[in-house]
C-alpha cells in the first residue's frame, strides 16, 4: 500500500501543476538554499524574433546575410534558429541546399552553402577565434541587451543579426517570492554578458553566469553544492540535462524537451516558473504532516 501522505502529496503536487518523479528528491526541496534557473525558454518564453539584420561586408546586403542564415539554421532546433528561419520566411526569402551541416554546441551552428563554409555563431566564438569586428550597430544591439549572432563565409564575418526574447511575464513574481522565502537565486546562460545582466536585472535574481558552455552547467552547480548548498536547478534544454540531474532537485519545465524532464525529479505541467513556488510549499507542508 502507498503511505497516505505519499498519495496525498501525489495528489497535492498534481492539482499544483506538479508531476513529481522522484520522491525523495522533492522531500528535498524543503532545504533548498538557492535555486539555480535557465534563461532561455525558462525564465524567458525561448522564442526569439529577429530584430536588426546588419550587415557588414560592402558585397554583402541584408537579404543575403539573412538567406545565408536561414539556410544554415533550417536544420538546427535551437530557439535562435527558428526565429532566423521564420523571419526568413516571413520576407519571402529561399533557403538553399546545404551540406555537412553541424551544431557547434553552446556557440552556433555551420554547412556548406554552395559549396561555400557559413557559421552563424555568438560573439564568444569569434572572441576565441581572434576574428575581430567593430560595427557601430552590433555595439548598440548588444548595448540594448540583445542576443546577437554572427553569420560568418569562411572566416570572413559579412553580417550580424540581433534577436531578442520576452521574459515570461510571471519571472519576475516567482523570483521574488522565492526571495522572500529567503532562497537564493540564480541564472544560468550561454548567452552573453550582456544579455544575462539586463534579464537579470529586469527580473530581480541575486547573481548569475552567462557565457556558460553546455558541459560547464552541471559543473557550475556543483560547485555550489561543494560551498555546502543545497541547490535546486530549473531547466527547459537538452544542454540543462546533465545540470538538473546533478542539483538536489531537478526541475524541468513542461514545454521543455524530453530529454529534460526524464533527467529531472519535479516538471513544471504548466511551465510556469511560479510553480517552482508550490515545490517549495508542498515539499514543506508533506515533511510536517510525515512527522
Ligand atoms: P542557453 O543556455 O541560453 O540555452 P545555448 O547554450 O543553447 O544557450 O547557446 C548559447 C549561445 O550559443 C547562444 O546565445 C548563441 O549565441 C549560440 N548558439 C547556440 N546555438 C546556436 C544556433 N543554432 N545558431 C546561432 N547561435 C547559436
Ligand atoms: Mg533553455
Amino acid at each position: 500500500a502507498i503511505p497516505l501522505v505519499v498519495a496525498v502529496t501525489t495528489t497535492l503536487g498534481a492539482n499544483n501543476g506538479l508531476l513529481i518523479r522522484q520522491r525523495t528528491a522533492f522531500e528535498e526541496a524543503r532545504k533548498i538554499d538557492a535555486i539555480v534557473f535557465d534563461k532561455t525558454g525558462t525564465l524567458t518564453e525561448g522564442s526569439f524574433g529577429v530584430d536588426r539584420i546588419i550587415t557588414l561586408d560592402e558585397n554583402t546586403n541584408e537579404n543575403t546575410v539573412l538567406q545565408m542564415a536561414a539556410s544554415v539554421e533550417s536544420q538546427s532546433e535551437h530557439p535562435i534558429a527558428r526565429g532566423i528561419v521564420e523571419m526568413g520566411d516571413e520576407k519571402d526569402i529561399s533557403i538553399k541546399e546545404i551540406q555537412k551541416f553541424e551544431a557547434i554546441s553552446g556557440k552556433g551552428a555551420q554547412a556548406e552553402v554552395e559549396g561555400k563554409k557559413v557559421l552563424v555563431v555568438s560573439p564568444g566564438y569569434l572572441e576565441e577565434n581572434s576574428i575581430s569586428t567593430d560595427n557601430a550597430a552590433v555595439n548598440e544591439a548588444r548595448e540594448r541587451g540583445k542576443t546577437v549572432v554572427y553569420v560568418l563565409a569562411g572566416d570572413k564575418p559579412i553580417g550580424a543579426i540581433s534577436l531578442s526574447d520576452r521574459v515570461r511575464p510571471e519571472s519576475k513574481k516567482a523570483i521574488a517570492a522565492l526571495k522572500e522565502q529567503g532562497v537564493k537565486t540564480m541564472m544560468i546562460t550561454g548567452d552573453a554578458e550582456a544579455v544575462a545582466k539586463s534579464v537579470a536585472e529586469e527580473i530581480g535574481l541575486d547573481d548569475y553566469f552567462a557565457e556558460v558552455l553546455p558541459d560547464r552547467k552541471r559543473e557550475k552547480i556543483k560547485q555550489l553544492q561543494d560551498e555546502g548548498m543545497i541547490v535546486a536547478m530549473v531547466g527547459d534544454g537538452i544542454n540543462d540535462a546533465p545540470a538538473l540531474a546533478q542539483a538536489d532537485v531537478g526541475i524541468a519545465i513542461g514545454a521543455g524537451t524530453d530529454v529534460a524532464m526524464e533527467s529531472a525529479d519535479i516538471v513544471l505541467v504548466r511551465s510556469d516558473p511560479r510553480d517552482v513556488l508550490a515545490v517549495l510549499n508542498i515539499s514543506k507542508a508533506s515533511y510536517r504532516k510525515m512527522i
